[in-house]
């Protein structure tokens, strides 16, 4: 049995490209409100454009949320402009991989700030809507679900950043579980393995020849399948949670 998501509200971050813009077309279809957070704002008002024409709402909000005023500042258009929070998904990021040893910490600064800071700020600025939601019609539930990846539970040398982002996104997520899933707010980690979505193009030199490699010789998932998950954990019954997720390409051991 899975719950509609009339009535609800969701907030999908990094919904400008790859999982989250299919997460957010995903949720749209499934009848919620979506508000759309990246910084690219031309391809968040295609994606509004786009749900639009498929009978669903949409509404974008153009942030940098590594800047907390910001984040903030996201969370509460988005509550201005539907009037409620149900749903958040955290899922922006960046992947920069290379050798610990001369490696740059600007780079390693700079996925911090988004795959942990940035997700911190939002979790910070949603939760008192989502204790709300949990209160209320029409679901008595809200969730939060943050894309950590595999890399958040196993390590690879050249990964040695990019992992210790994933690993703390896993070990946070479990903590604000045990705080607040009585409270009827569900807190879920999606650990994805390979997705064909922009994430490696950030990279240079060897790593993304590494990177090309990969993708050329395997089958990987695609955004919808990591969206299908989504779907899925937020539109359990109430009285079922989903904590982990683990989608793997069968392809990639
Ligand atoms: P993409 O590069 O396609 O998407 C990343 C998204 O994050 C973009 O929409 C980008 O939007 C947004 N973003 C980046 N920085 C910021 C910022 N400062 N403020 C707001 N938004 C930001 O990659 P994916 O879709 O693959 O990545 C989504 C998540 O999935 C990430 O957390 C990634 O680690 C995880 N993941 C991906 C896997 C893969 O194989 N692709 C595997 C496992 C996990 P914009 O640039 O417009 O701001």
């Amino acid at each position: 049995m899975s719950l509609s998501l009339s009535g609800t509200v969701a907030l999908v971050t990094g919904s400008s490209s790859g999982i989250g813009h299919a997460s957010a077309r995903a949720l749209a279809a499934r009848g919620a409100s979506v508000a759309l957070i990246a910084r690219r704002q031309d391809r968040l008002d295609a994606l509004v454009a786009q749900i639009q024409e498929s009978g669903g709402t949409a509404f974008a909000v153009p942030a940098d949320i590594t800047e907390r005023a910001q984040a903030e500042a996201a969370v509460r258009a988005t509550v201005e402009r539907f009037g409620r929070l149900d749903i958040l998904v955290n899922n922006a990021g960046l992947m920069l991989l290379g050798p610990i040893v001369g490696g740059d910490p600007d780079e390693w600064n700079r996925m911090i700030a988004i795959n942990q800071q940035g997700l911190l700020y939002m979790t910070h600025a949603a939760l008192p809507h989502l204790l709300a939601a949990a209160q209320d019609d029409p679901r008595r539930v809200a969730d939060i679900v943050n894309i950590s990846s595999i890399a958040g539970r196993v390590a690879w040398a050249n990964y040695g950043a990019y992992n210790m982002t994933k690993f703390g996104v896993n070990g946070f997520t479990e903590s604000l579980r045990q705080e607040i899933t009585k409270k009827h707010v569900r807190v879920g980690v999606l650990e994805p393995g390979g997705v064909e979505t922009e994430l490696g193009s950030h990279n240079t030199g060897v790593m993304r020849e590494g990177i090309d490699t990969f993708y050329e010789t395997t089958e990987v998932l695609q955004a919808e399948d990591i969206a299908d998950g989504v779907a899925y954990m937020v539109t359990r019954p109430r009285h079922a949670s989903i904590s982990e997720l683990w989608i793997m390409p069968t392809d990639q051991a």
